[in-house]
């Protein structure tokens, strides 16, 4: 038998009520939400852990207190208040959103989930939290978490997004008509907030979750026999050999290209391979210098990737025109303004990851 969809939704909103946790863009209930807090959290929230969206989201705030503010800035000082975040494309992404909604929806959010799925950098779950927790509509917002509890509520190996959003729909419709605020944002957000805290992917709390008495799963006895992530992608390695070239109008920079891993952020100049290591022989065809020191090697984890730097320090060849567009000097200070992915931040101003 199916679970029950107006018990698991009463379930869901009574625990959320009473155990959720204090995030500070949970400024208003869920369902009359202000849009700026949520856009943000949202993007920030993407492949990031709330403790790093807890140290990003006041100082990103601080710095851009409204939409406007933000639909106003440069992308130079979006992608540099982004900083320890990683996954720079989502700042670019929220920049030209944010443009977006300022130019097309005067600033505010349209109840209308084809204008809102037409905006810059939101898919279907984006756009489910949006519409639920800024206007209450009952649009499923299915993320990994919230597929996983769907998912072992009905004892399923895997949902696909298409069966797990009818699953969340079922919910949605028995939220109560008489109580319009108490419906589909809450209903979103405590979905998702029990996939993060109780209904874990590797030890789910069972024991202590609302939804025990209805859960199929759990009656079977094996809960992670359910709702198992699809296999993550193998890690690859990327050699990366970066020459530091100091004159005295500061150090050579260069931008990265507009696509791919830290896309537009500024580095010291970088050859990457994804076979093997790179040779100073290869550094010194591709630059004109002379003389290469190595200072510093070190591996820097992402998601699904580790780079494994070398670091040189160099004097250019007699005559050389380094500062060549893209490239140019930059100074400590320019530097410490200029959006710098983790590592370069390390080579170029000795600073660790934030
Ligand atoms: S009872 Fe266990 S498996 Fe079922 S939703 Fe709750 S935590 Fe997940």
């Amino acid at each position: 038998m199916n679970p029950d969809p107006r018990t698991i939704a009463d379930a869901l909103r009574r625990w959320f009520a009473a155990d959720a946790r204090d995030l500070p863009w949970r400024c208003a209930p869920a369902g009359s939400r202000p849009l700026y807090p949520v856009l943000l959290s949202e993007f920030m929230l993407q492949q990031t852990q709330v403790a790093r969206v807890l140290i990003a989201y006041p100082r990103f705030l601080a710095r851009f207190p409204t939409l406007a503010d933000l639909a106003r800035a440069g992308d130079d000082e979006v992608l540099a208040a982004w900083t320890g975040l990683g996954y720079y494309r989502r700042a670019r992404l929220l920049h030209a959103c944010a443009r977006a909604l300022v130019e097309r929806h005067d600033g505010t959010l349209p109840p209308d989930p084809a204008a809102v799925r037409a905006l810059p950098g939101v898919g279907a779950y984006t756009a489910g939290a949006l519409l639920s927790l800024c206007h209450d509509l009952p649009v499923p917002a299915i993320d990994t978490n919230v597929r996983r509890v769907l998912s072992r509520l009905h004892a399923a190996a895997s949902m696909s997004t298409t069966q797990a959003e009818h699953a969340a729909r079922t919910l949605h419709a028995d939220a109560p008509p008489d109580t319009p605020r108490a419906g589909s944002g809450l209903l979103n957000e405590a979905l998702i907030e029990l996939g993060a805290l109780i209904c874990t992917p590797r030890s789910p709390a069972c024991e202590r979750c609302c939804l025990r008495a209805s859960c199929r799963a759990c009656a079977a006895g094996d809960p992670t026999a359910f709702g198992r992530p699809a296999p993550s992608r193998p890690r690859t390695t990327m050699h990366c050999a970066t020459v530091v070239i100091r004159s005295r109008r500061g150090v050579l920079i260069e931008p990265r290209p507009r696509q791919g891993l830290w896309a537009g952020l500024w580095q010291a100049p970088t050859l990457e391979d994804r076979g093997r290591p790179i040779t100073t022989h290869r550094l010194r065809s591709a630059l004109p210098v002379q003389s290469l020191h190595p200072v510093d090697a070190f591996e820097f984890q992402t998601t699904h990737r580790t780079l494994r730097f070398r670091v040189y320090e160099a004097s250019p060849r007699p005559h050389a025109r380094l500062a060549v567009a893209p490239r140019r000097w930059a100074s400590r200070r320019e530097l410490e303004r200029l959006p710098i992915s983790s590592p370069q931040r390390r080579i170029l101003l000795g600073l660790s990851s934030p």
